[in-house]
């Protein structure tokens, strides 16, 4: 019988963000597929979880998602984890998802639900939550084209920003949006945690005197 593929969410910073279920699952798996196995294996000795982590990342070839596939029709049950968060969300997970669905639909493919950073910055945002959009990692080009866009509509949005380029996206956010107010979370459950909440032009402001680096959602009202 074909193993299960199960689809962890791990923290996404304090590694006490984590499932009993998860770990559980973590231990009895097989093997574990990592994003960057350096970053699974420390939170697998914070738990002292002693399982052969094998990488799988954007950049792996089909060669390597055949090798899962084998393993998982021989039986083997597999663990998916990414850097942080729930796999498949703006990481590589989906598409390992997508190419073992079309090779063997029948392959058992189990959540195991936890910390995903879109929905964690936004659960505290103070925004309006029960319908929302969300953008992932923004497009490197056209984007006040998609903010103008957004704006003709009424929901909250939110996306995936690099500290490199938080403020130049917030400016072209303001040629958009004069009146709304934005929600920048920076290093959501670490040390440094730093939420900012205001104006457009406040947040920016914020950021200037605080130009920190760290991973950051943006939710906008
Ligand atoms: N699958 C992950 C999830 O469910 O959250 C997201 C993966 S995506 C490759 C990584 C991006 O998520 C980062 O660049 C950052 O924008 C956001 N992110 C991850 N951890 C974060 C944190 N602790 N605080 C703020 N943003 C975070």
């Amino acid at each position: 019988m074909p193993g299960t593929l199960y689809i962890v969410a791990t923290p996404i910073g304090n590694l006490k963000d984590i499932t009993l279920r998860a770990l559980e699952i973590l231990k009895e798996s097989d093997c574990i597929l990592a994003e960057d196995t350096r970053v699974t294996k420390k939170l697998l000795m914070y738990y002292d979880i002693q399982i052969h982590v094998l990488s799988y990342h954007q950049h792996s070839q089909e060669q390597k998602r055949n090798e899962i596939l084998r393993l998982l029709i021989e039986g083997k049950n597999l663990a998916l984890v990414t850097d942080a968060g729930t796999p498949g969300i703006s990481d590589p997970g989906n598409e390992l998802i997508a190419f073992l669905l079309e090779k063997e639909p029948d392959i058992k493919i189990v959540p195991v639900p936890g910390p995903s950073a879109l929905i964690t910055a936004l659960s505290v945002s103070g925004f309006r939550a029960d319908k929302f959009v969300f953008l992932g990692f923004l497009p490197k080009k056209r984007r006040s084209k998609l903010f103008s866009w957004l704006s003709e509509g009424k929901y909250t949005f939110c996306f995936y920003e690099s500290p490199k380029r938080i403020l130049k996206t917030l400016e072209v956010l303001k040629e958009e949006f004069t009146d709304r107010r934005v929600f920048v979370a920076r290093e959501l459950t670490k040390i440094h945690e730093s939420l900012y909440r205001g104006e457009i032009s406040e947040v920016i402001e914020k950021l200037q005197k605080d130009p920190a680096k760290g991973e950051i959602v943006v939710v906008v009202e």
